[in-house]
């Protein structure tokens, strides 16, 4: 079977068409700058050299048609026609509590989309967008919704809901849902099969860091904490997001510097984080760059950011009563030895301790702690597509032939 996974942002759409047989990638790519000047497709085959396609590409839609051409091309392409594609499986941001896992796509699963355009304006929409270009393109091929707030449905209530008032949730849905739990679900399961043991045995901190940074508390499989919240705000400091701070420094700021509902969103979500900390970049190696050239606020971000992941380290440690093993992932987890090393550096209390030469890796699933750590550390990349396109594929079994 063949499997089309699409990530559709608001100018954006990456894809990745994947053969199920033996779960390879038969072509992947990027269109970027939808609705701009500039719009481009950069198309990868798995066996060709990459393309750059550039067009007028006015809308998801037209995008859409432009992914379809390119991967039936007589030159680049990978397949004859667009018949070959059995299913779609589309990355969607925001589910609220309407879905604990995916789901095929229905006009009832639409409606409940479009209902959770309030939570998460930004992503839902352009996500909805790239579902209905599809639908125009490929009538008739099944469509299949992965959400980012799925796996943490099973938050229980104390780990989930604010000190406000229990009106904000009931009337407003104002609770935490986390993000990333396609990721944080992946290389928990995959630590495991490291592990040779069962989920439902294991106790899993996952530390998933990239520009966005999230932890997530998996007790026997389960996830029953992580640190974004109501919004992917919350928590870790990141690339250029605050996570969390007093809620006061809010009205504080907005006061003191003028700044409207607008402006302090995008000074929180934009303007903040290491980029703000460091006045040097939101990427970790400008930032470890700075830091090594002795840029004090460089270093200061740096120790900011491993100090605030280890602090959920430890209370995720508390809530789940011990832990077996802690996970790295995404860009800076999977590609910044010096970064896991300073998160650690201090866990061997825990009955852990990171092995240096074994953490001298990058892009790599490994176990990274000393030989006989009762805690294994482990750093494992994300493979978010791959889980759509299986998650995909065990849902349209039954309908496609
Ligand atoms: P996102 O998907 O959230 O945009 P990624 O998971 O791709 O982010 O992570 C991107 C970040 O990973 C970069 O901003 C950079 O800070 C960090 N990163 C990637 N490679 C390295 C590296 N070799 N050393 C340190 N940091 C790295």
């Amino acid at each position: 079977m063949k499997i089309l996974v699409v990530n559709c942002g608001s100018s954006s759409i990456k894809y990745q068409l994947f053969d199920m047989t033996d779960e390879s990638v038969l072509a992947k790519g990027l269109v970027e700058r939808i609705g701009l000047a500039g719009s481009v497709l950069t198309h990868q085959p798995h066996d060709k050299d990459k393309v750059k396609l550039e067009a007028d590409i006015k809308n998801h839609s037209i995008g859409i048609k432009m992914v379809m051409e390119a991967l039936t091309d007589a030159q680049h392409g990978v397949i004859k026609s667009m018949e070959e594609i059995a299913a779609i499986g589309h990355r969607v941001v925001h589910a609220g509590e309407k879905f604990a896992d995916s789901v095929l796509i229905t006009p009832a699963v639409m409606d409940a989309l479009k209902e959770c355009i309030e939570l998460a304006p930004l992503h839902n929409p352009p996500n909805i967008m790239g579902i209905e270009a599809c639908s125009e393109i490929m009538p008739g091929v099944p469509q299949v919704g992965v959400f980012d707030t799925a796996f943490h449905q099973t938050m229980p209530k104390h780990a989930f809901l604010y000190g406000l008032p229990f009106e904000a949730y009931e009337k407003y849905g104002v609770r935490r849902y986390g993000f990333h739990g396609t990721s944080h679900k992946y290389v928990s399961q995959r630590a495991a099969e490291l592990m040779g043991e069962h989920m439902t045995n294991l106790r899993i901190i996952t530390c998933h860091l990239g520009n966005g940074a999230s932890i997530a508390a998996i007790k026997n499989g389960k996830s029953i904490d992580t640190s974004m919240g109501f919004t992917p705000l919350e928590g870790l400091v990141m690339g250029t997001r605050s996570g969390e701070i007093d809620p006061a420094i809010i009205p504080f700021l907005m006061k003191k510097e003028g700044l409207s509902p607008d402006q302090i969103d995008t000074y929180l979500n934009k303007k903040s984080g290491v980029l703000g900390i460091s006045g040097v970049s939101s990427d970790f190696r400008d930032i470890e760059d700075a830091a090594g050239q002795g840029n004090e606020r460089a270093q200061l971000a740096l120790d900011i950011f491993a100090y605030k992941v280890k602090k959920y380290i430890g209370g995720y440690v508390a809530v789940m009563g011990g832990v077996d093993a802690i996970v790295f992932t995404a860009g800076l987890g999977e590609n910044a030895p010096g970064m896991r090393d300073k998160i650690c550096n201090g866990l061997e209390y825990l009955g852990t301790r990171i092995d240096p030469v074994k953490n001298n890796i990058r892009g790599k699933a490994q176990e990274i702690s000393v030989d006989g750590a009762k805690v294994k550390i482990f750093v494992i990349p994300t493979n978010e597509e791959l889980v759509i396109a299986r998650d995909t594929e065990q849902i349209c079994k039954g309908i496609v032939s």
